[in-house]
Formats: structure tokens, sequence, C-alpha cells
């Protein structure tokens, strides 16, 4: 029997109230363990189907699983099921500010871990661990707006890998960084075992990461390959 795709999109459509449609018919399907990399022109809707994949956008089927579109290891993206979705699909946001908001890089890491209940001490532990994995050991009474925006980036991807999420949705994560940084990321992003989607205009990057890559324009996927 096929394994359940990690991801998998079927007929994916959505519009904005009072727009025209931004994802038209999207069906896409990313196996577990795989790197694939969303790219298409700005305005093709890339961020829009990745805020989709942990429900973070009403989609017509919010409530419904019989007509779900989007689906995580089987589990379809609706109402009910959105604590378990987020506790397996990390998402990192492509403004930092979007994704940080205590006074320290500490707290914030802890958030997620401590929302999925689990003990402060092993809290404490996930949090210098991967404060150490994204390169910024003893990093947790530091003022988060006191931190350069790739450091603010790291602090987000710790944020999001103590949560130990099975899936990593990425929106540009290389924006904004210099060579180092993106080097940087591209090794954290190497050593993460589960599966991944990235949107990035950085072409270096996607050949570097990803096994695949899908196309999307106009809110219609016209590609889907592997990225040689
Ligand atoms: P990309 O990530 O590929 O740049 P987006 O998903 O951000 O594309 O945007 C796709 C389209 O949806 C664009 O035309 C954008 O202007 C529009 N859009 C994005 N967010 C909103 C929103 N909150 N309300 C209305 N339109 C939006």
């Amino acid at each position: 029997m096929p394994e359940t795709p990690s991801i998998d999109v079927r007929e994916l459509n959505f519009r904005y109230p009072g727009c025209a449609p931004t994802l038209r018919d999207v069906c896409l399907s990313v196996e577990a363990g795989e790197t694939v990399a969303l790219v298409g022109p700005s305005g093709a809707g890339k961020s829009t189907l990745l805020l989709h994949i942990n429900g973070l956008l009403p989609t017509t089927a919010a409530h419904d699983a019989e007509q779900a579109a989007v689906f995580i290891n089987g589990t379809p993206v609706i109402r009910e099921h959105l604590t378990s979705i987020r506790k397996e699909v990390g998402f990192l946001f492509q403004n930092p500010d979007d994704q940080l908001f205590c006074p320290t890089v500490g707290r914030d890491v802890a958030f997620g871990p401590l929302n999925l209940g689990l003990a402060r001490d092993v809290v404490s532990a996930r949090v210098s661990e991967t404060l150490e994995a994204v390169g910024l050991p003893g990093f947790e009474d530091r003022d988060t707006l006191q931190l350069s925006v790739g450091e603010r980036k790291r602090v987000c991807l710790a944020a999001v890998l103590a949560c130990q999420p099975k899936v990593l949705v990425l929106d540009e994560p290389f924006s904004n960084l210099d060579p180092r940084n993106r080097r940087e990321l591209t090794t954290i992003l190497k050593n993460f075992e589960g599966t991944q989607l990235l949107a990035t205009h950085d072409l270096d990057r996607v050949v570097d990461l990803s096994d695949r890559v899908l196309l999307i324009d106009e809110g219609e996927l016209r590609a889907d390959g592997a990225t040689r």
C-alpha cells in the first residue's frame, strides 16, 4: 500500500474576501522526509498556499472533513484537528515580527513547548538544545528586539524546532539574510530529518536543499518535478 503523504493538497481553491481567486485547483503531495521548494513570482500565491497547510486561513472546508482540501499525514486540516495539526506542522513566517512576541529569546522559544503541556524542566532543556542547534547558545536572556535580523530569524526557527514538528513549512526563510547567515540556515535545514516545504526566491538554496520543485503562478501549480 502506498505511504500516506506527509502533506497532501487536493484541489485547493481559495479567494480573499472581495478578491479574484488566489489559489485555483492546487494539487500537490509531499512524502515523509522529502524537501520540496515552492517557487514562483511575487503574488503567485505561495504564502497563501503555505498558510493553508496548518490552517492559518479559513478554507471553504473549515468545518467539514468531507470537503477538506489539505491533509497532514492523512488528517484533514479542519477546525477540530487544528491543535493536533499544529503539533505536527512547524511554520516559519517570512517576517520574524509575525512570530516573536515575548520580551526575551528564552521565553519566545519556550512558548510552544509550554503550550504543548511539557514540564518546565523539559522545556528548559529543549530551549537550550534548540538555541544551540541554531547557533545561538546561551541567548535565553537576550532581548529579542535587540537582535539582528539573522539572529531573530534563527530564534524563530528555534521556537519552531523546540516543538519537534514532523513537518516544517518555511515562508521565504532566506530573505533579508546575508550570505553567511544563508549558509548557516541551510545547514540547519539540512539537519532537519522531517518533511520540508519551503517557499523561496533563492534558487541556489533550492538546488542545495530540495529534492523537488513546485512552480506556482497566478494561483495555479504549473510544474512539479525533480530539482535537477
Ligand atoms: P506570494 O507569497 O507568492 O508572493 P501571496 O500568497 O502573498 O503570494 O499573495 C497572492 C495574492 O493574494 C496577491 O495578489 C496578494 O496581493 C493577495 N493577498 C495576499 N494576502 C491577502 C490578504 N490578506 N487579503 C487580500 N489579498 C491578499
